[in-house]
């Protein structure tokens, strides 16, 4: 090993990246053992009416479970899936999955009227040759009306070759899918994204909510994008409400949807569905 090879600093220095390295071709090798994707599952976490709280819609967001069906999250497999171009193959996967899904919802019948189901995509994926005509297809397979879903990218994904993505982004919009912008205030933040892509709603980072307080920076920034946002007509959304006073906050900020821990962490799909079932049986109570 390094450490036989020397005593200096850079041994140390080594060491640490080596277990890194391990760990994610530990990953790495897990995740291309996994010919048929059938180790990855989505989670689904409500996001809810600002005002009533009720489900509006679902994140579905992806995992991956080793061999012992430990459950392994995103922020350590994406980038990996990034790296190796895998993520196109994951990502349509998620993408037919998310299809399916809405689809048996809504002939359940459990599914609300203008629910969606929000997908992430990375840059990878987006500007692959085909990305539309896929996600098409998948509607068409399984009978499902594009304005049912949300298609969630990050300033990131825009900022190497903006044109390209622009153009992208306005025929997925004029398919019918609806755009978010993510993690919005972590990354470039500009605001000429915001006027001049087909977006429609932006979502805040948990950075923000987290730091919410009286009087805080964050108070104030958070402030100024919701009247922003809503001057342009974009729904904002805010992520990883986790606490009552962050939900009173983004509330009286004038936030529209939110989602966090306070309502629910990302859940399975028979637990979705078990909260769809519940939520529209205490609808149809108040009728
Ligand atoms: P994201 O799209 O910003 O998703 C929100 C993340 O915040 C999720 O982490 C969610 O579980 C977490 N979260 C939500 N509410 C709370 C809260 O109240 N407290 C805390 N502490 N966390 C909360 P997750 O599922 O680990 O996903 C991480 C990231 O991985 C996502 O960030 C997204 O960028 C990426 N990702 C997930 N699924 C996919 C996918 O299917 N395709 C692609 N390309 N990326 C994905
Ligand atoms: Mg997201
Ligand atoms: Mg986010
Ligand atoms: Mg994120």
């Amino acid at each position: 090993s390094a450490k036989r090879e020397g005593k200096n600093n850079f041994q140390i220095f080594d060491e640490t990246l080596a277990l890194g390295t391990e760990k994610r071709l530990n990953i790495l090798t897990l995740l291309r053992a996994d010919k048929s994707n059938s180790q990855y599952a989505l989670y689904y976490q409500p996001i809810c009416h600002i005002e009533n709280k009720r489900v509006v819609g679902f994140e579905a967001l992806v995992r991956f479970y080793d061999d012992n069906g430990c459950l392994i999250f995103p922020d350590e497999f994406i980038p990996i899936l990034e790296e190796t171009g895998m993520i196109i193959d994951v990502g349509r996967w998620v993408i037919n999955e998310c299809c399916c899904q809405l689809a048996q919802w809504q002939a359940d019948g459990c599914f609300p009227q203008d629910g969606y189901i929000a997908f992430n995509v990375s840059a990878k994926e987006l500007l692959q040759a085909g990305f539309l005509q896929g996600i098409k297809d998948c509607c068409q397979t399984h009978g499902v009306n594009p304005r049912h879903l949300v298609m969630e990218i990050t300033e990131s994904v825009i900022i190497d070759k903006p044109e390209k993505v622009k153009l992208i982004l306005n025929d997925v919009r004029e398919f019918g899918i609806k755009l978010a912008l993510d993690d919005f205030g972590t990354g470039y933040s500009s605001l000429s994204y915001l006027q001049n892509y087909p977006f429609d709603i932006l979502k805040i980072d948990k950075s923000f909510i987290d730091d919410l307080s009286e009087n805080s920076k964050d108070t104030k920034i958070t402030k100024a994008i919701v009247a922003l946002a809503s001057s342009m007509d974009l729904k904002v959304s805010a992520e990883g409400v986790e606490t009552t006073f962050a939900y009173e906050t983004i509330k009286s900020l004038g936030a529209d949807i939110f989602q966090g821990y306070l309502v629910s962490k990302p859940i399975d799909a028979s637990k979705a569905e078990q909260l769809l079932g519940e939520s529209s049986v205490s609808q149809t109570d108040k009728k």
